[in-house]
C-alpha cells in the first residue's frame, strides 16, 4: 500500500464512521477514536504551503522567506528562500527583468525549488 492508497483507505474508514452517529458517544473506529485517523490523513498529506508565501515549512518548523536583491550590471535581479532558524537555502535564482511579470515567475521557480526540496507534491 502507497501513501495515496493508505490516505485513501484511511479517509474510507473516517466517513464511514461519520455515518454512524451515537449522541453522546464519541466516534470510533474499533475503539480508536476518529481524531487518531484525522491525524494520520494529516501526517500523510505532508506539510501545505503558507497561502501568503506559497512556501511549505522547513523541517526544522522556521518559516521561509524570499531574499532578493538586484545583480550585475543591467535590470535582473536574483533570489533564493531560506529558512531564518537554519539556514537552509535553495540555489540562486537570476531574472532579466524584460516583462511585467518576470519576477513573479522568478518567485514561482524559487517557491518551486523549496516546495520541492522540502518533500511537496502538487
Ligand atoms: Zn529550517
Amino acid at each position: 500500500m502507497n501513501r495515496e492508497e493508505a490516505a485513501e483507505f484511511t479517509r474510507k474508514l473516517v466517513a464511514r464512521a461519520e455515518t454512524i452517529v451515537f449522541p453522546k458517544t464519541p466516534k470510533t473506529i474499533n475503539n480508536i477514536p476518529v481524531f487518531y485517523f484525522e491525524a494520520v490523513l494529516s501526517a500523510l498529506r505532508g506539510p501545505q504551503p503558507d497561502p501568503i508565501t506559497g512556501l511549505v515549512m522547513c523541517g526544522c518548523k522556521g518559516k521561509p522567506e524570499y531574499h532578493s536583491s538586484k545583480y550585475g550590471y543591467v535590470a535582473s535581479v536574483k533570489m533564493h528562500a531560506e529558512c531564518p532558524d537554519c539556514h537552509a537555502k535553495t540555489a540562486e535564482y537570476y531574472a532579466f527583468l524584460y516583462s511585467d511579470d518576470a519576477l513573479e515567475v522568478l518567485q514561482r521557480r524559487v517557491m518551486d525549488a523549496w516546495n520541492t526540496m522540502r518533500g511537496y507534491k502538487k
